[in-house]
């Protein structure tokens, strides 16, 4: 927040921030607008949900997707469709249960649906406990787990989409990445949009325009609650950072920078998506979710957790679970 006395570029109220690439000073009002009207219009631009869709939005607690979901509940007004919250519970101590009650408390707030699944409960394992059985990286378990779950919730819900809190500092750094190492299939993924194939179900950046300033600035002018702190397991190192430097050093310049540059993505992306393609995804020979191999890495990490792979059993609850919630949401 710059603290001055420039007058918002729309009316007389004090400026609390200046838009670079929009050469706009705005006072707190006119940027909610600003952040809003922007999420709105890449809502439109590219095609992220319409009328009648059901759209399952998963929520952490930080500030992304806390900022997302109250987006989300006012656009699903405007535009028509059902936004449901989803929260994984990893049980990584004091910072899952906070972040947990954070999202519980926005959802009743809004009266937004909420599900929550709690990897405890579901496997008998926590995620640390996890991470010490199978000598993974948290982060890449935490990441294998959280898609497993949020698609077979997603689709348990049959949802049109799951909206990810992903900003264009999350996104920009992994394409970049990605380009230098010319994984470019890999690309492909981090558009605005994917569409539902093969049991995965389609994913969408309702913030794929939106800055991490910009977003911290929003959470906080909309006095949004969102777990301040970061993951424990959290780590921006090696390559990525480099990069996340690079691309900041680039906006200071050349304001408008990142935004092009997403939007230049979004328009190659069927291009990356034919370079390089992969194998078509099969299906887990256990539990029949989408999967790059026979098995898949979720049966194949809960097989050395527990003994037995937990696909199935899973989903099985999650099935149960998701009817509960829906019941009681078409109740009140
Ligand atoms: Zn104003
Ligand atoms: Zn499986």
């Amino acid at each position: 927040m710059v603290e001055t006395k420039i007058k918002c570029s729309f009316c007389n109220e004090n400026a609390v921030t200046r838009i670079g690439y929009a050469k706009l000073w705005l006072c707190k009002e006119h940027f909610i607008q600003f952040i809003e009207k922007k999420v709105f219009n890449t809502f439109k631009r590219y095609g992220l949900g319409g009328k009648n869709w059901r759209i399952l939005a998963a929520v952490s607690g930080g500030k992304d997707s806390v900022s997302m979901l109250y987006i989300l509940h006012k656009l699903s007004k405007d535009i028509g469709f059902e936004l449901i919250a989803l929260h994984i519970d990893l049980g990584i101590g004091e910072y899952s249960k906070i972040s947990r009650e954070v999202v519980e408390n926005l959802c009743k707030s809004l009266g937004i649906p909420l599900i929550v699944l709690d990897l405890k409960e579901l496997t008998g394992f926590n995620l640390p406990e996890m991470v010490s059985k199978t000598k993974r990286p948290p982060c890449s378990l935490c990441g294998l787990i959280k898609r497993y779950l949020i698609n077979v919730a997603a689709q348990e819900l049959k949802a049109n989409a799951v909206a990810l809190g992903h900003h264009l500092d999350d996104l920009i750094p992994y394409i970049i990445k990605n380009f230098v190492l010319q994984n470019l299939f890999e690309i492909s993924k981090l558009g605005p949009k994917t569409d539902t194939l093969n049991g995965l179900v389609g994913r969408i950046r309702p913030l794929y325009e939106v800055s991490e300033d910009e977003i911290m600035l929003y959470a906080y002018l909309a006095k949004l609650p969102f777990v301040q702190n970061e993951c424990p397991y959290s780590a921006r190192k090696g390559l990525e950072k480099t990069i996340r430097e690079f691309i900041n050093n680039a906006e200071k310049r050349h304001p408008g920078f990142k935004i092009a540059f997403a939007r230049s993505i979004a328009k190659n992306i069927e291009i990356y998506k034919n370079i390089g393609k992969e194998e078509p995804l099969k299906q887990c020979k256990i539990c029949q979710s989408p999967s790059n191999s026979e098995i898949c890495s979720f049966c194949k990490i809960t097989a050395k957790v527990a003994g037995k792979p937990l696909g199935s059993e899973v989903k099985t609850k999650i099935a149960q679970l998701h009817l509960l919630n829906l019941n009681h949401t078409s109740t009140t």
